[in-house]
């Protein structure tokens, strides 16, 4: 095999630079409605703290050599330890993680969590992988920025690409280094060793309960509301699963491998199994395949962008044919779709209060980790709920009280607490 074919760096083709730029073109928005005090600090906003860019090699199961690009990014310190997912996928790029880890800052600080904002990444297809790859490609990436880890430093998470598997490897690798079992240095871990019950669903939940409360506000219900998701992986298939509990009908269904459509609602047990056998979703018994551009076009009650960053552009936002938009991925809508859809009378519930409950539970986890005492299932869903529930009510409050869309009542929200904190801190030296 060519080792090189898998040297992919970032600087050859600056995929994420969109994701930035929409970050960036957030905060200016919001700008001219932060109070007039804490305008003055707002440049730590528009740049990340600290960028970590690494090498990760690793041997193959061949024997061979490759090298995979890989990146932690802390974008704000300023209320706490770096919080932020860890991605693998061909595409990521620095750009992309700074754009991550700057709707981590905003998010974390929306939703009143003790942390900063953070993301990592490395650009592989981890599907190319074997397991034992993948274990060697997480060990070495996880040493290679240990240098910023700690449960008081950094704490990274699952994203797409990753799961509890990987966190756990990274947990060890920590704890190898630190010469004893440092729990909190990671969330999303099995429940087996440090995680918390309700984690796996937490995200998808927090979904499906923000959905709610925003259509309860236009007047509907999740009993009988049609939906339809962009992306079936841990938030989107969670979300379906829990939107079904719930009395709804999933309309419409798209991942990598094509979408599928039912007007009677689609079987989401039976789209989990074809998914879980490395099927195509389009496979699933009962559903109609349908284009990928047809899916933007179902009627539905609520559109759930689930997958990953800039898909709901403009002309997407245009075709929308829904009551209301709830953001299940990190800046599924670029800033010209937030126009259209602020335009057509279509909410927009963003990225950084409609999925918080996946770092929600991740707080819980690490409170969890810190104190060596478990909560029950229920008592992490009835904390999950009221947290997200009462930063929802704040958001939708403000909303109505400046005029203003959801997403920039969230950001008001948001970053008056990063630099209110960034401002009592004072600046150093
Ligand atoms: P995942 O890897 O489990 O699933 C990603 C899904 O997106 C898969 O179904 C995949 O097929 C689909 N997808 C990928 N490319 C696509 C494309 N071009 N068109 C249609 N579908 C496509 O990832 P995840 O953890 O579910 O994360 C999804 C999104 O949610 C990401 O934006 C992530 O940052 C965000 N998010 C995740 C969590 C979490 O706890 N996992 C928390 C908050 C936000």
């Amino acid at each position: 095999m060519d080792t090189t074919s898998r040297i992919q760096p970032s600087y050859a083709r600056i995929a994420g630079a969109d994701a930035w730029e929409t970050y960036l073109a957030q905060i200016e928005r919001v700008a001219p409605l932060l109070p007039k005090g804490l305008t003055r600090y707002i440049d730590t906003l528009r740049q990340p703290k600290r960028c970590l860019v690494v090498d990760v090699p690793i041997r193959l199961d061949s024997g061979e050599y490759a090298h995979f690009e890989g990146y932690r990014v802390q974008h704000n310190l300023s209320r706490g330890p770096g919080k932020g997912g860890l991605r693998y996928h061909p595409d990521v790029s620095l750009p992309e993680v700074m754009a991550l880890a700057g709707w981590m800052t905003v998010k974390n600080a929306v939703v009143n969590l003790p942390y900063g904002g953070a993301k990592g990444g490395v650009r592989v297809a981890p599907d190319s992988l074997s397991r034992a790859e993948l274990e060697r490609l997480t060990r070495r990436y996880a040493s290679e920025i240990a240098v910023l880890l700690g449960p008081d430093r950094d704490v990274p998470a699952p994203d797409v690409g990753t799961d509890e598997q990987v966190m756990a490897w990274i947990m060890d690798t920590y704890s190898i280094g630190a010469g004893s079992t440092v729990l909190g240095v990671v969330t999303g871990k099995p429940v087996s060793m440090g995680g918390s019950l309700g984690r796996h669903d937490a995200t998808g939940r927090g979904v499906v309960r923000i959905a709610s409360e925003a259509l309860a506000r236009l007047g509907g219900s999740i009993a009988g509301a049609r939906i339809a998701i962009q992306g079936f992986g841990n938030v989107g298939e969670a979300a379906a699963r829990l939107f079904v509990r719930g009395g709804a009908r999933i309309v419409a269904l798209q991942d990598h491998t094509g979408s599928i459509a039912s007007d009677a609602g689609l079987d989401v047990t039976a789209a989990k199994q074809r998914r879980d056998a490395g099927a195509a979703l389009a496979d699933t018994p009962g559903a109609q395949r349908i284009d990928a551009e047809s899916f933007w076009r179902t009627p539905c009650d609520i559109l759930v962008p689930a997958a990953l960053e800039g898909q709901l552009t403009a002309a997407r936002a245009e075709a929308l044919a829904c009551r209301l938009v709830v953001e299940g991925a990190n800046g599924p809508t670029t800033p010209a779709a937030d126009d259209v859809l602020r335009r057509r009378g279509i909410p927009v519930v963003p990225d950084v209060v409609a999925n918080a409950g996946g770092v929600t539970v991740s707080y819980f986890e690490w409170v969890q980790d810190f104190s060596s005492f478990f909560w029950s299932e229920s008592d992490v869903n009835a904390n999950l709920e009221r947290i997200l529930g009462e930063a929802f009510r704040a958001v939708w409050d403000l909303h109505l009280e400046r005029k203003v869309p959801l997403r920039t009542a969230a950001y008001v929200i948001g970053c008056t607490r990063v630099l209110e904190a960034h401002a009592v801190r004072g600046l150093y030296p």
